[in-house]
């Protein structure tokens, strides 16, 4: 499936356009279809339009071509953005669990541009900005380990096992990635699940609760425990059997 997503209003073929809310037996039965969508749009309308594109998941993934053409666009508007990339993991999921990992690595891209394109954690000679004045360089990847197993007391910090080298995470691990220490809070910086739409609109309180606890833990296994919550949203519903 070709999917074009178009943000120059000068480069638009808006000859056959139609909106998401015109999708219907008749509109839907053409190999391209060509959707408008306006950012300024809120996000309430933007949710009941992903309602509209999970109802009708079967038929958009047999197309040969999706084109969106995206209204009122403005750099920034990273709710639209969002929006389009979550209309095209939908129409491209090839079951439940495709889609929960193609949201899961839209919501990391998203946190990861915001915490290393803006360098929001402060970080300056290796050492973040909460850990200033302190020895510590691994920032928050560490944690308390008890090194003499359950029946012990004695708890050591230790380094993350992900933590490579070079600083970097080997594992988009999305708890980690949501949390915030209390130098970021103290700056305002705070990432809620309610903030982010992609995992907002797909998954349930008990699922966003396990997204926000997933820290040290791998995609995969995030995904695996995800599953097993019944999404009595609306999401099962359009990818049953897949
Ligand atoms: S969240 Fe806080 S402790 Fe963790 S890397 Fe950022 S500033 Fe450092
Ligand atoms: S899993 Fe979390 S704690 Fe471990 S290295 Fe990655 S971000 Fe740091």
């Amino acid at each position: 499936m070709d999917f074009n997503i178009n943000y120059d209003k000068d480069k638009f073929d808006n000859s056959e356009e139609i909106t998401i809310q015109d999708l219907n037996k008749r509109t839907i039965r053409t190999n391209k279809i060509t959707f408008k969508i306006n950012a300024l749009d809120s996000k309430r309308k933007l949710k009941k339009d992903i309602k509209k594109v999970i109802k009708y998941k079967k038929w958009l993934e047999i197309k040969k071509e999706i084109n969106i053409n995206v209204y009122n666009y403005k750099k920034d508007n990273l709710l639209i953005v969002n929006f389009v990339n979550l209309v095209e993991a939908i129409a491209k999921a090839k079951n439940i669990k495709d889609l929960y990992n193609r949201v899961y690595v839209l919501a990391c891209d998203y946190l990861d541009l915001h915490f290393y394109s803006k360098n929001v954690c402060d970080f300056c000679d290796n050492k973040c900005g909460g850990k200033q004045g302190t020895d510590s360089v691994t920032g928050c990847c560490h944690y308390f380990a008890n090194p003499l197993g359950p029946l012990g007391f004695k708890y050591k910090l230790v380094t993350c096992k992900y933590l490579q080298e070079d600083g970097r995470c080997s594992i988009k691990s999305i708890g980690c990635k949501l949390f915030t220490c209390d130098y970021l809070n103290k700056k305002g910086v705070k990432f809620r699940i309610r903030d982010m739409f992609v995992l907002d609109t797909i998954f349930n309180p008990i699922q966003k609760v396990m997204l926000v606890i997933a820290t040290y833990t791998p995609q995969e296994i995030t995904v695996n425990r995800l599953l097993k919550v019944p999404n009595l949203k609306f999401v099962n519903k359009f990818f049953i059997n897949k």
